[in-house]
């Protein structure tokens, strides 16, 4: 045999929790085991990994029962993986690798994926691989057990197809089958077309003027087509100048109206300026008038302060003439205290010069001395009395002046 299976690796598969490999030399190789120790799922993974998917044939019932279920000692697993390494050395494979490994994994959410040399593939692309081989196929390639009890009790037409299918030729028969029923099929369908042929002989005349008609309702559609073009294209070349001449127009309208939209705008701002302009006068006529009020109330207040200062000035005139008649009559009376001085100095003089000639006379006369040191001392208090009215009277005099000159002033 020029091509064979080197390896099977599974794991996770079934019973086989952990990875298990089994090699597969030249020769016949046997696996042995108790019952129920896992033969024939060894077999399950071969059908598994080529694409099988059918669960009953794989005796389970989902992807779930694939997968190793847990047991006493060790917990479920999450995966199960089924590994088939072929030898491709020859090139019977169309794969350009001289060992071909195919990969079939499931998951407990149902989910497979299919990897040929450790790239993910399609399920596809693994039939299409394996279809040269017709490994792909479900032929007898792997056979189950019980298989060769039901091949031995068969009759012999069974057993001759049995055999042929095991070689190969079951394939063959089948598209055989499906050949010939296609083409009875494609018979039946030519028979139906000489029918419907015959059928339609007879109106074969009837038909021709029809077609005859259809041909010159062609013509005369393609013709007036042709004048319609004709007359669209006139009045489209014609709308187009029109066209042309209105967006020109248009144009124009659309400049003078930008133009009279710019001293629109150019009117707005000046109506604006115009308006803050107005609005700033407004404010200061307001203010002015507010000074007006102000002013009008300080002219009443002058006007009132002007009548008072008026009866004042009035009033003080009077004051002043009063003033004036008292200074004369003050005058007077310094002039009386003047002359009153004059008189007393005189006098003082006259007792000085009598006291020296009574000194110079009588010495001794000291009670007559003491008499008129007494009396010179009363003139003396006397003289001090009336300088202190006359300063008294000054200072008097110089108030009522300068009392004169600030009313005078005012
Ligand atoms: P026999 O010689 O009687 O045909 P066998 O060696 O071929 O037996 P199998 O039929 O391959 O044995 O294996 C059956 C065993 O596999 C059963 O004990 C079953 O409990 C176990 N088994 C099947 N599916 C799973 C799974 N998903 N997880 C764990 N064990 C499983």
């Amino acid at each position: 045999m020029p091509y064979r299976l080197k390896s099977i690796e599974l794991n996770g598969y079934k019973t086989f929790a952990t990875r298990t490999v089994f090699e597969f030399s030249e020769t016949i190789t046997a696996v042995v085991g108790p019952n129920g120790s896992g033969k024939s799922n060894i077999a399950d993974g071969l059908r598994w990994v080529l694409g099988e998917q059918s669960y009953s044939l794989l005796r389970g019932r989902k992807t779930d029962d694939m997968i190793f279920a847990g047991s006493d000692s060790r917990p479920q697993a999450g995966m199960a993986s089924v590994t088939l390494i072929f030898d491709n050395s020859d090139g019977w494979l169309p794969i350009d690798f001289s060992e071909v490994s195919i990969t079939r994994r499931a998951y407990r959410d149902g989910q497979n994926e299919y990897l040929i040399n450790n790239e993910k593939v399609r399920l596809r692309d693994v039939t299409e691989l394996l279809s040269q081989s017709g490994l792909a196929e479900r032929t007898y390639t792997v056979i189950g057990q019980g298989l060769v009890d039901a091949a031995l009790s068969l009759n012999s037409s069974e057993r001759r197809r049995l055999f042929e299918e095991a070689a190969g030729i079951g394939l063959y028969r089948n598209r055989k089958d499906q050949s010939i029923r296609r083409l009875d099929k494609t018979r039946r369908n030519l028979e139906r077309v000489e029918d419907i042929l015959a059928e339609l002989k007879p109106r074969l005349r009837g038909l021709k003027s029809q077609s005859q008609r259809a041909k010159d309702f062609d013509q005369i559609r393609d013709d007036l087509q042709e004048v319609l073009r004709e007359w669209y294209g006139f009045h489209w070349h014609r709308t187009q100048r029109r066209l042309k001449d209105g967006k020109e127009l248009a144009g124009v309208q659309d400049e003078k109206m930008q133009k009279a939209r710019n001293s629109q705008e150019q009117k707005s701002i000046q109506l604006g300026e115009s308006r803050e302009n107005i609005s700033k006068l407004r404010a200061h006529l307001s203010g002015w008038n507010k000074n007006l009020v102000d002013l009008r109330a300080q002219w009443e207040l002058v006007h009132r302060d002007m009548a008072v200062a008026r009866e004042r000035e009035r009033f003080l005139t009077e004051r002043d003439a009063s003033i004036a008649s008292e200074q004369g009559r003050i005058e007077l009376d310094v002039n009386l205290y003047q002359e009153r001085v004059n008189e007393t100095t005189s006098e003082v003089e006259k007792v000085a010069q009598e006291l020296t000639e009574a000194e110079n006379k009588s010495l001794t006369v000291s009670d007559a001395l003491e008499e008129r040191v007494v009396k010179r001392e009363a003139i003396q208090a006397e003289i001090l009395n009336l300088q202190d009215l006359l300063a008294a009277t000054t200072a008097s005099r110089l108030k009522l002046e300068a009392r004169r000159i600030s009313l005078e002033s005012r």
